[in-house]
Order: structure tokens, then sequence, then C-alpha cells
């Protein structure tokens, strides 16, 4: 037999004892697949060089239903012989040895993604697909949301945590699944059809994976259209998405539709007055629309936000879900911690922490929700460039307070394009001659003493940094939350003061 042919035709109701799987990286999609893998019989090796007390444990669970599981430096060096497939965490780039090894090999390399296409089994919940450089996370529960106020059996899955595998393998099963992709996820994934798929939009950002190359990136993202069944939806606002869909290979019959913020044509969804509409997925397009709810339906109602709710609309609509539906799914839904979220009103500041604007276009579009405004920015930029969002929003900007490694990319890109907005660096240290200290917390004090140093009335301060947060803080979370205390303690501390 055949076994690479085998692999193309192996689903969940067959024996996968004659595969040998190597799952490359034991992250949470790693640990999933290789669980699923272990479940269908096949022989399970996992790699993975860091050997930290929580992998340990997760390998423990493992071994004893009888995965091989390498941890430490050096275990993921080579390809074990007689590999028949390799299951590779998303983040690991194509270059990495190992794959590089499986693919000089002709050894099939899937992401967790494409195992679990593969596992669905039998009459299937269809996959709603959710990728875009920003919103994407927002966007999938939101469309999790409308479908549970559907009634359907649905969860958030994917990128947004709970890996799909796991969904998959779920024996109460679902009847249709929001699932979030990242471009990398994307980039290992090749027979997936979701019912419907968006972009959201395609900003620079993760270029150091893609050697720099914005098509490589691009590239990826796009591969969320291939094979879609029922409807591509794409950003009009953003026209490289509808031309990712123009290109794509996909079901005969399947229609491309815009979202926009503004009036809907035909084919769209969009905003009129204060409504949001469906021109896309009525009987008579031509004559008629549905409203799928208004704008204040959506928690926040900034731009960007109402951007989301609509591309979830369009998926939802997609799958057949009728309008009430969407507008209940939007009222009781609410972002997740740390994405535009409110922290304190005092004194007629209004405290926003947006740690999750990691990039630029997100910085970007969160600025332009408020006016006038304190910018809190920097951290690990990631290769990007600052000229464009210090264009987009110099006339909003009440004063800047950078922090972290990369700040001085931000501070000259300010002097470039705003010179008059006063900045204001903040230090962990390092430009005092001293080791850089990792106290982002006590950093995070001098910030918001710094914003609320120069905040008026009317103002807000927003933390939305651009950057990547782990030059002083465990992650984007960490950040939010040290905002978060320092700026109760400021405005507690005044009021009690
Ligand atoms: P992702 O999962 O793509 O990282 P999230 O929904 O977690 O996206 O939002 C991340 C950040 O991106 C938010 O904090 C906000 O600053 C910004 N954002 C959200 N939606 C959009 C959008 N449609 N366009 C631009 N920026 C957005």
């Amino acid at each position: 037999m055949n076994r690479r042919l085998d692999l193309q035709v192996l689903g969940r109701r067959d024996t996968w004892d004659h595969v040998h799987a190597v799952v490359a990286g034991f992250g949470v999609s790693g640990y999933a697949a290789a669980d699923a893998l272990v479940q269908l019989g096949a022989r399970v090796t996992v790699l993975d060089d860091r050997r930290t007390e929580g992998l340990q444990e997760q390998a423990a669970v493992l071994s004893v239903l009888g995965a091989d599981i390498r941890l430490g430096p050096g275990s993921t060096t080579l390809l074990p012989a007689g590999t028949d497939l390799v299951v590779t965490s998303p983040g690991w780039s194509p270059r990495t040895p190992l794959l590089v090894q499986a693919a000089s090999g002709g050894v099939p390399v899937w992401g967790e993604v494409e195992l679990a296409w593969r596992l669905r089994g039998t009459d299937p919940a269809p996959w709603l697909c959710v990728t875009g450089s920003n919103g994407k996370t927002t966007t999938t529960q939101m469309l999790a949301a409308i479908l549970r106020s559907a009634g359907l059996r649905s969860a958030a899955v994917g990128n947004v945590g709970t890996p799909v595998t796991q969904a998959v393998m779920d024996p109460e099963g679902h009847d249709v699944l929001a699932v979030e992709l990242s471009s990398f996820q994307l980039h290992w994934t090749h027979s997936l059809s979701p019912q419907a798929s968006v972009v959201l939009n395609v900003a620079a950002d993760h270029l150091d994976w893609y050697d720099g190359s914005m098509e490589a990136y691009a590239a990826d993202k796009a591969r969320i259209y291939e094979r879609t069944r029922i409807a591509c939806v794409y950003n009009v606002a953003d026209p490289l998405t509808e031309r990712l869909v123009r290109a794509a290979e996909v079901v005969e019959g399947c229609r491309a539709i815009g979202f926009t913020l503004g009036a809907p044509t035909v084919g769209m969804v969009g905003v009129v007055e204060d409504l949001l509409v469906d021109r896309a997925f009525v009987t008579d397009r031509q004559a008629s629309t549905a409203e799928l709810g208004s704008v204040a339906d959506v928690h926040p109602p900034v731009p960007h936000n109402v951007g989301n709710a609509l591309a979830a609309a369009a998926l939802a609509r997609a799958h057949g879900v009728d309008q009430r539906a969407v507008r209940d799914g939007l009222r009781g839904f609410r972002l997740d911690a740390h994405r535009i979220a409110e922290v304190a009103h005092s004194d007629g500041v209004r405290w926003v922490d947006d740690s999750k604007a990691t990039n630029t276009h997100a910085a970007t579009a969160s600025l332009l929700s408020y006016d006038p405004v304190v910018w809190i920015a920097g951290g690990l930029a990631k290769g990007a460039e600052f000229d464009a969002v210090v264009q987009a929003t110099a006339d909003r900007l009440r004063a800047v307070v950078l922090i972290g490694r990369d700040r001085g990319l931000i501070a000259a890109a300010l002097l470039r394009h705003a010179p008059d907005v006063p900045v204001i660096e903040v230090s962990a240290g390092e430009d005092e001659g001293q080791a850089p200290t990792s106290d982002g917390e006590s950093v995070m004090v001098r910030v918001v003493d710094a914003a609320a140093g120069v905040a008026r009335e009317g103002d807000t301060v927003l933390l939305a940094p651009g950057c990547a947060s782990q030059d002083m803080f465990t992650d984007y979370g960490a950040r939010g939350d040290a905002f978060a205390v320092a700026v109760l303690a400021h405005t507690t501390g005044k009021s009690t003061g």
C-alpha cells in the first residue's frame, strides 16, 4: 500500500495504526493534535525544544496513552526515521530545519487545522472562517454569539483559544463552527473548504515570519477563500481583500460579498443612517434590504468594531441565520479584556486599555475612535514603521507617552510628522546606564502620572501601543492589567485624597 496516498483519504472512522505522525511543537494546538492522533491509533512522536513544568505535565498525560514525547534542547533537530506525517505548530517557520527535512523527504506537513478538517466525520458541521491582521478574535466571537442566539450549537474555535481538533473530536458535536485562523495556521492548511470566509483587512504584521514579504503574508491570508462554498466576504475599504477573493478558486456558485461602513450596494452589507443593512442575502437584492439591527447594538459602536460586526453578520447570513438572531447576538456581545476597554472615567478624562493593539494598523483604528487623545505607545515594533499611524492621527494627538525598547522609532516618526505634539519618554532604566528593569508595573505608574499631567477634560488617554509587549511584560494582558492598576490607583487616590 502507498502510505502517502493513503493519508489523503484517511478520516475519523479509519484506523491510523500504520501512520507514524510527528507533532512538531507541544503548545495548545500540538497537544490537541497529538491527543486526537493517539485516539485514532496512530504512532505519535511529539518534539519540542522546551522542557517547562507545564509541558512535562502534558507529556505525562499523553505518554500514558502511548505517545513518545521528546522535550528539551536538541529534540527537534532530526526528523525521526519512518515519519509519514508532520503536524506542525503554526508558529514554526517553513525554514525550521525539521520542516525543511520533511519537505525534502516528501513527507506531508499539515497544521493542526488541516488535521481537524480531515477528522470531521460524517455529516460534519460547516465552518465559517475568519482571518485578517486585526479584529479576528472579536469577529469570531461575535459570530459565535450570533449563531448561538439563532439556537445553533456553535463555538468560537481556532486561533481564539480552543483548538479546532478538540472541537471536531467533541462527542457532543456542533451545528456550525466559528473558526479564527491566523496566517500561520492558513499556511499549513491544504484542503479546507469553508462554508463562508472573510479576510477582514491586510496590514503589515508578523513580517519577520515571512522574511519581510508582504506578498507571502497576503497569500497565506488569501488561502482562507480557497474552496469556499457559499460566500467570500471582503472589506470594501480594503481593496486588497476583494482582489484576493477574485483570485481565489472557489466552489461554483460561491458569491463575493462586501462589508462597508457606508451604504451597501447590491451584494453588500453596510450601514444606512444608524441601521445595519443587508443587501446580499435577501431574495430581491435589487429592490429590497433586510435590517440586521442598529449601530447602537454593537458594543462599543466605534467604526472598526462596526466593521467587525458587519463581517460577522455576513458570515452568519451566509449560513442562513435570520435577521433577529444577528441583532440579538450583537446586542448581548461584549469585547474580550484589553480591547478598547474603558478602565476609568475621572475628572472628565476617559482611560482606555487597548493593550491588544499590538501592531500599527490596530493602533490606528483605535486612535481614530477618540479625539482628542493622549496616546500611550511603544514596546517591540516587530519591524514595523510608524509614519502612517502618526500621519493618520496627528491632528487628534494631545500628547504621546512612549515606553519600551523601540520607542525611539515612534519618537522619530512623531518628530517627522507631528513635531508640535508633546512627547514624554518613560524609560525602564536602560537610558540611565543601568540594566533595563523588567518591572513593567512601576513603569506603568510613571506612564499614568505622565499622561494625567497632560490630559485635559474631555480627553481620552489610550493605551494602544502598536507594539508587542514582551520587552517589559509577559504578554499584552499583563501590560493592560498593569495599566488598569496604575490608572485605578491614580484616579481613586485622587478622589480620596
Ligand atoms: P486579532 O484577533 O486579529 O488580534 P482582536 O479582535 O483581538 O484581533 O483585536 C485586536 C486589536 O485590533 C484590538 O484591540 C483593536 O485595537 C484592533 N482592531 C479590532 N478590530 C479591528 C479592525 N477591524 N481593524 C483594525 N483594527 C482592529
